[in-house]
Order: structure tokens, then sequence, then C-alpha cells
């Protein structure tokens, strides 16, 4: 744990953290315990008046020198989260510098947090209106394994920025780069205590829930655990940022760049071993172009080889990594036999890797699905996993339609040149984020979250700076 500027040893059990692609051990981490959780919400507590208190633009300084001594440490964060979470080496690349841009982002923030002023009415007196921004004070950060480091820089940045302290609490599996960027933050010049990390798991998270100092929670998560953790935020009344899972519909229209719908879908639902809460998770397909789609895309995913994330196969094969998880792989083999057992059929892939064996690393072959039904668990639940299901519409009617017949409302996209289309899919698309002719990606400057089952709240942009912060007013009068 890295706690008040320093390594804690923590009181609870330990915990190996295993190579995914390997199963090799790595490290040993310690499940934090309410009295771990204590000590670190008490640091983030002391050090947050001097925090909230210090110039913006020294705050901008120290988080521009965090990233400066991030980016010059990125081999050993770039390995340590190959390691711990099983993606090929270019993508944890990408990860890390999507977390040094969020950082940056926010960093140059810090300096234009406003308030307002207001003009008021004199019947009591001359008077004004000061409308003030002020931070919340602890913010407790939790965080899953999927992306460590950018949901992490997500809730950190804009965080720090406005004014607050953190303690984060990475996923179990994956406290190893989160350690590692504390420890080099706080010898970047952040203050001790600014930035604290409890590891552990479900009961860890939930202590720093609990906690009655942390007034502001941001959590990245399934919307299972994202309830559960409303149940004890709910009646704490805190402020609750809510990112949970997602079922993107993705619609191509027959006259789409149908090849660059196919490449950016594949890149979308392919990234991360399909472990990603904003990719395009179900795909309605015009019937003009159905087959053509279906042919091309699953050609390009035969390409995909798993393996360790440190190594490159062969061109033109590509890497993909393992599933994170046993768990996670069972889940997906699960979710593809209800829709095969009712009738769904695999163009290619969507098993696990012949020949591997329990502790090799959970490999799993990329899957495309046509025929399935719209009831089975493959169209229903999140799948957290390198399935792809495809579907013929006839109409853009349908396809919204269809589109719209989910739990969820994380993110969505369109793939038409008609802005007839467009300007449809913008509107009635009941979702967080509509990109069209674009991969689903999370840009820092664009404000990302869901509607209905996919949370509450927003991250990135200026809107996620402003749920830092708490709004005061003030009338000052005395003035004739
Ligand atoms: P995933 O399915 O991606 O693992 P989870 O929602 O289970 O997502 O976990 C996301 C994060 O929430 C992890 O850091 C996990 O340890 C934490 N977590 C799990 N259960 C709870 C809980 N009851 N309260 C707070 N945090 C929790």
């Amino acid at each position: 744990m890295w706690i008040n500027g320093s390594g804690h040893p923590g009181s609870g059990d330990g915990r190996e953290i295993v190579n995914p692609g390997t199963g090799a051990t790595l490290d040993t981490t310690v499940d934090g315990t309410g009295d771990d959780v204590a000590a670190a919400v008490e640091a983030a507590a002391a050090a947050a008046p001097e925090w909230a208190a210090t110039d913006t633009t020294k705050r901008a300084k120290i988080l521009h020198a965090v990233a400066d001594a991030l980016q010059e440490q990125s081999s050993d964060i770039v390995a340590t989260l190959v390691a711990e979470q099983g993606k090929p080496t270019l993508e944890a690349n990408g990860e890390f510098h999507h977390m040094l841009a969020g950082l940056r982002y926010y960093a140059d923030a810090a300096t234009k947090v406003r308030g307002t002023y207001q003009d008021l009415p004199s019947q009591f007196g001359p008077a004004y209106g000061l409308i003030l921004r002020r931070p919340f004070g602890v913010v407790g950060a939790i965080i899953p394994w999927n992306f460590p480091l950018t949901l992490l820089a997500n809730k950190l940045g804009p965080a720090l920025a406005a004014g607050n302290t953190v303690v984060a609490k990475p996923s179990e599996t994956t406290p190893l780069s989160t350690l590692k960027v504390a420890q080099i933050a706080t010898e970047a010049g952040l203050p001790d205590g600014v930035f604290n990390v409890v590891t552990g798991a479900g009961a860890t998270g939930q202590a720093l829930v609990g906690h009655p100092e942390v007034r502001r929670i941001a959590f990245t998560g399934s919307t299972a655990t994202g309830q559960k953790l409303m149940e004890t935020a709910g009646p704490m009344l805190k402020h609750v940022s809510l990112e949970l899972g997602g079922s993107d519909p993705t619609i191509v229209l027959p006259d789409a760049d149908l090849d660059g719908a196919i490449k950016n879908i594949q890149i979308g639902r392919y990234w991360n071993a399909g472990q990603v809460c904003l990719a395009p998770k179900r795909a309605f397909v015009h019937a003009d172009v159905f087959d053509e789609f279906v042919e091309k895309l699953s050609s390009r995913i035969q390409r995909y080889e798993p393996g360790d994330g440190t190594t490159k196969p062969d061109k033109p094969h590509l890497r993909i990594g393992p599933m994170h998880t046993a768990a996670q792989r069972d889940l997906l083999v699960e979710q593809v036999a209800d829709a095969t057992d009712a009738g769904a059929e695999m163009v290619t892939g969507g098993h696990v890797v012949d020949g591997s064996s329990e502790g090799d690393g959970h490999f799993y072959q990329p899957g495309l699905a046509v025929n399935v039904p719209t009831d089975s668990r493959l169209a229903t639940e999140e799948v957290f996993g390198p399935v792809l299901p495809v579907w013929s519409i006839d109409s853009l009617d349908e396809a919204i339609e269809r589109a719209n017949d989910t739990q969820f409302g994380l993110g969505s996209s369109i793939w038409t040149t008609d802005a007839a289309a467009i300007q449809r899919a913008v509107n009635d698309i009941d979702a967080g984020i509509t990109w069209v002719n674009q991969l689903h990606y999370g840009y820092d400057e664009m404000p990302f979250g869901g509607t209905k089952m996919s949370g509450l709240g927003k991250e990135h942009g200026l809107e996620a700076l402003a749920e830092y912060s708490e709004l005061k007013s003030s009338v000052v009068g005395g003035l004739a």
C-alpha cells in the first residue's frame, strides 16, 4: 500500500498477483482492512486543507511534474501493466500514453476552475451573490482491472486538479502498476497524503465507500458492484460517479465506408481481448452489406493469435492477450454456449484456445457469431470478451429500435454518409455517446458516461472536473 508518501505494510491477508498470460506469481500484496483504509483516509484528510489552499498554478506544475516523471519511467510501468493485466505491450503502451494525456489535460485545467457572480435584488439592502466551487476533501477512487492506469487517471486527474486528495483502491488483481505510479508521483513532488493507495478486494472497497470522511466516490466496474456500492453510499448521501457496464450497439448502413467500419469495429471489439466497457458489442448491419461485412470481418479476426503479451507473432498475425482471469473466460464460455445451444452459429473462433490448459494462461480464440437469438445471454448481457454477435437489419428504424432494446446505455456508433441518418442516430440512440464513423474511444476532452443501467455522472472533459467540487453560494451585503 502507499499511504502518506511511503510504503505501508497493511494488516490483512496476503494475496498473490498472477500473470494471466503465464500463470506465474509476480508479487504478493496485502488486502487492506478497515484499519488500513482508515489510515489512508486520515492521511488524505490531513493533507487536504493544504492541497486545497495550494496556488492552482503550483498544483498544475506539480501534476505536470508527475506526468513527466511517469513518462521517464514508462518502460518499467508498461512492463508491469503487461505482466499483471495480460494485454500486449502495444496496447499497454497505448493505455500508458492515454493516462499521461489525461493527467496533463487536468493539470492544465487546474487553473481554470471557476465560480460565478450574480446580481441580486436589493429589497434587503444592496447585495451581490458569489457562487464558489469548493473541493470535497477526500475522494475515494475504485478502479477495475481492464484499464488500471487510464481509469485511475480519469479520477486522479480531475480530483487533484480541483483540490481534493485521493485514496485509490485498484482491482485486487492489478495493483502493481498503480503502486508504482503512486511512488513515482511522490518522488516527483506530490505532497505526502495527497494520493494514497490501499490494495485489496471488495471488502476493502466497501470500507473505503463506508468511511464517513470520504465525501465523493468515483467508481468504474460492473453494474452489480455499482448497485452494491450505492447501498452504502446512498444512505450516507455521498456524491458518486458510476461508470458501469455497457453493450454498445454499432449500426452499419449500406452507404458506409465498409472497410473503414470493419477495421474500426474490429479494433473496438477485440482490443484488450474484448474486456472493454465502451466497445461495439452488438452489430446491426444492413442486409445489403451483411454478407460482405461478416466475411471480411471474420477473415480479419482469424489473424489474431492469442498469446503472452510480451511476445509478437509473425505477420500477418496479430497478438491478442489472454482473458484476465479464469472466471472471466468461463463466463464468456457460458454466454457463448447459451447462444449456440439456442441456434447461434460461430462463423469463426468463439472457443477456448485448443490445447490450452489451466495455469497456462486463459487464452480464448476471438469469435464472430450470427443467427444469435435476441433473448440469449450473448445478446442481453454485457459480453466482456472477444466475441461479436452480428445481426442483419432492413432499415434504420429497425436498427435504432434494436440498438435501444437493452438495459445498458453506455456508448453507440453508426457508420453511414447519410446526414439524415446521422442526425437520427445522434438524437435517438439512448446512450452516453454516439460515435459517427469513428472508433469507440474515450477522448479526454469529451464528457463520457452512461445512461440507464450504465451509470451516473461523467468522466473526461471539463464536465468531469466540475463533478469534483461542490457549489457554495455566498450573498455579500453591507455595501451601502
Ligand atoms: P469487474 O467485474 O470489472 O471485476 P467489479 O465491479 O467487480 O468489476 O470490480 C471493480 C472494482 O470494485 C474492483 O476494484 C473491486 O475490488 C471493487 N469492488 C468489488 N466489490 C466492491 C464493493 N462491494 N464495494 C466497493 N468496491 C468493490
